[in-house]
Order: C-alpha cells, then sequence, then structure tokens
C-alpha cells in the first residue's frame, strides 16, 4: 500500500534556507522507503505552497491536494501524512500543527502547544521552571522603552556580559552577545525589530551539550550528549551553524563527563519531553559551565537535519538509521 507523504518546507521566517536543506535530507532519506510517495512543497513568503513543478498547490479539508489552477478533484493527490519541515515560523512554532490537527491529518513532530511553548524562549523559561529545571538566569524585557532598557543595563552590570535574545527566533538570529553597556541599547533595538519580547541573559563561559530525545518503537530514548565547540572568539552564531567556512567543531558524543552530569542531563531531558508533552523528536540543549553547574538551554521541536547536523548524527550513532525511525513513524501514525 503506497503512503502518500506531504512534505512542506520554506516558510515566511529567517530560517527558510536552513528549511530547505533539512527538506533535502528528509527526502533523500524517505526516497529509500519503497512504501512512501512523497510531495515536496516550499511555503513562499505569502504562505502558498509551490510544488516542484512551481505549481501552487493547496491542501483542502477533504485530505486532497489540489492545484490551484485547476481545481477538479480529479486531478487532486491524496495526503496520508505531512512532515512540517519549517524551522521557524509557521512550522516550530505550532501554527501549521495546528491546520494539520483542524484537518485531522497526522504528521511528524510535536503538537502546536508543545511547539509554540519551545519556540519562545520566554515560555520555555517559565515551563523549564515549573518543571524543576534549572536554566540560565535572566531578565525579561516587554517594551522597548527607557524603563525596561534600564533593566538591562543593571543586568548587564551585574553579570558583566549578556546575551541579548528576541524571544521568537532560531538558528541563533536575533542573539547577540554584549559586554560593552554602550552596545546594549543598539543590541535592544535590533532584538525588539524581530520580536515583542525580549531576554537578556546572563552570558555563561560554557561547554554546549545536546541531547537528542526521540521516539522509537514508542519507548523515549535520550541520547548521551554530544558537544558543539564554537571558536573561542565568537559564539554558536548563524554563521558558525551553517556558513561552508564555519570553523565550530561537533562530536556526537562529548567527552569527559562525569556519571553525576550524564545522569542529570539524562533526567533533565526526560522530565522536559515528558513535561512539555514532547512528540517524536526533540533535540534538547545544554550549558555546562566551568564551574560544573549545568542549564538547559533550549528545547528544539523541530532541529536542523542538515547534513552536517546533530540530530541525525545522534540517532545514528544509537544504531537508529534516520529512514528506518521516519519510515516507522509513518507507517504507525497511518495504519
Ligand atoms: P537559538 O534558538 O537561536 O539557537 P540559543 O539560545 O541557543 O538560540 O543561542 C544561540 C547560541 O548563543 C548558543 O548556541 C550559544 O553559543 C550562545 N549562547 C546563548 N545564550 C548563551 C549564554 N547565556 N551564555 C553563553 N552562550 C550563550
Ligand atoms: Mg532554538
Ligand atoms: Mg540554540
Amino acid at each position: 500500500q503506497t503512503i502518500h507523504v506531504l512534505l512542506i518546507c520554506g516558510g515566511g521566517g529567517s530560517e527558510h534556507d536552513v528549511s530547505l536543506r533539512t527538506a533535502d535530507f528528509i527526502q533523500r532519506e524517505l526516497a529509500k522507503s519503497p512504501t512512501v510517495q512523497l510531495t515536496r512543497v516550499t511555503m513562499d513568503g505569502d504562505g502558498r505552497f509551490v510544488d516542484e513543478n512551481d505549481q501552487v498547490r493547496e491542501l483542502r479539508s477533504d485530505k486532497l491536494l489540489y492545484s490551484a489552477s485547476g481545481g477538479n478533484s480529479g486531478s487532486a493527490q491524496p495526503v496520508d501524512y505531512v512532515i512540517p519541515a519549517i524551522h521557524g515560523y509557521p512550522g516550530e512554532t505550532g501554527d501549521l500543527q495546528s491546520q494539520l490537527e483542524i484537518l485531522g491529518l497526522p504528521y511528524f513532530g510535536c503538537g502546536p502547544e508543545a511547539s509554540k511553548v519551545c519556540f519562545n524562549k520566554i515560555t520555555t523559561k517559565l515551563w523549564l521552571t515549573a518543571l524543576g529545571i534549572d536554566n540560565t538566569p535572566y531578565q525579561f524585557l516587554c517594551a522597548d522603552n527607557a524603563d525596561e532598557a534600564a533593566k538591562a543595563q543593571d543586568a548587564l552590570k551585574q553579570w558583566g556580559s549578556v546575551f541579548v535574545k528576541a524571544s521568537n527566533q532560531g538558528s541563533s538570529v536575533g542573539c547577540y552577545k554584549v559586554s560593552d553597556p554602550e552596545a546594549l541599547d543598539g543590541a535592544l533595538r535590533e532584538a525588539f525589530k524581530l520580536s515583542p519580547y525580549v531576554l537578556v541573559e546572563k552570558c555563561l563561559k560554557v561547554r554546549e551539550l545536546e541531547v537528542a530525545a526521540y521516539l522509537y518503537d514508542g519507548e523515549l530514548v535520550v541520547t548521551p550528549p554530544g558537544e558543539v565547540c564554537a571558536p573561542e572568539d565568537t559564539f554558536y552564531s548563524y554563521e558558525e551553524k551553517y556558513a561552508e567556512a564555519s570553523r565550530a567543531r561537533t562530536h556526537v558524543v562529548a567527552e569527559g563527563l562525569s556519571d553525576a552530569q550524564l545522569g542529570w542531563i539524562r533526567e533533565a531531558s526526560k522530565r522536559a519531553f515528558v513535561g512539555l508533552q514532547l512528540k517524536d523528536l526533540s533535540r534538547i540543549d545544554f550549558f555546562l559551565t566551568d564551574d560544573g553547574e549545568i542549564y538547559l538551554n533550549e528545547v528544539n521541536t523541530f532541529p536542523g537535519m542538515t547534513s552536517i547536523s546533530m540530530f541525525p548524527k545522534m540517532l545514528q550513532n544509537q544504531g537508529h538509521d534516520f529512514s528506518s525511525y521516519l519510515g516507522a513513524l509513518i507507517h504507525s501514525a497511518v495504519s
């Protein structure tokens, strides 16, 4: 029996191009499944689905994918399962998943609420605190005005250097490291252009650890942490994440962690996955400070899956081949 899978990528956010690379990876992996017939559409800036022949397509409530030009149901194609492979708006933010829930279509990844909560850096922190999981100290700014800017200056004075972050971005977009008080206002202005809420976080001297937490045969798997090492003179910025010339290094398994640290990370990851009601997949990122403190930095409900990305590598390292993992999820969702 053929399963018709709709792969949706692109989207109107700042991570449009990264999403195309993730979609390339998923498409290659699914090509190994003989029962899957895949249609790929790219969401453009106006929210339209454009297929590989440059035709605009429409997904309607009868679970058929129509071509927008000639709308008779004879030419429409069934959709059994959807992969919303969009980082940032409107995929990782949960908006697209809400629409799929309304259509009654099964899809890969977390539901609307978990997606929304985890994509917003403020709500993530509120939830982590509610779940009793340590996260980086921060100050919350809810308006681009002088009072809020004064709070940010106080935070900078207290912490020496800070990360200014737009609350609703990923891939390090809208994320600025600030040590000079004179540079703070500029960073706040940039961040507020991208988001109505901004965080000013204590800058930690850290190792960055990441685990993949995902469902395999219905069981929650938490991998041992991997590590990303940004160059000394910068942080894990957009360029270091994706550029050809990136100097960042990744290790599928981080070295030199104590059993207690490994246990803490594993427990926090499980508590986050279960408490936030994640589904199918996530990459959960931690900071380990020089003093041995561990903080949960963020939960990525739809992590990058480019050829250099950590999530597929960490699965592979568990002996979980990505195409079989996704293939099994698809088959169980549609059967
Ligand atoms: P994004 O969702 O865009 O990935 P992150 O919160 O993960 O945002 O921040 C991006 C990067 O900035 C991190 O991978 C890390 O390199 C650096 N960073 C963020 N916050 C801190 C912090 N509090 N201390 C040290 N480095 C940080
Ligand atoms: Mg993120
Ligand atoms: Mg991150």
